[in-house]
């Protein structure tokens, strides 16, 4: 965990300052982070942790997701950060149900 998450995480909220610094690090991945948390688009359900896009869900698993972002670019993208914030801020939407339950596979 980066330093900048750590110190957010003691602090348990989001400073303004902590923001700052957070988006200093992070730029526009940190922006989307910050918005998904802020508008509590980070689910955790019993098996899963998900963030929802505009477009999509993107399941996250401590530092993999599902984006290509991570798995063929091997970064860091906003949807693993998003997790991390959310986890760090205690932002979580809880689901109390099994995501791989409600999981449909998408037409076309
Ligand atoms: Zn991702």
């Amino acid at each position: 965990m980066s330093d900048i998450l750590d110190r957010i995480e003691k602090q348990g909220i989001l400073t303004p300052v902590l923001r700052e610094e957070f988006l200093k690090e992070y730029g526009n991945r940190g922006m989307r982070a910050l918005a998904a948390v802020g508008e509590r688009r980070v689910k955790r359900y019993l098996d899963f942790t998900v963030v929802e896009s505009s477009t999509r869900e993107y399941v996250v698993d401590e530092d993999i997701c599902v984006c290509g972002d991570s798995l063929f670019r091997n970064r860091e993208c906003w949807h693993i950060l998003a997790v991390r914030l959310a986890r760090a801020t205690r932002s979580f939407t809880e689901d109390p149900s099994w995501y791989q339950e409600l999981w449909t596979v998408p037409e076309g």
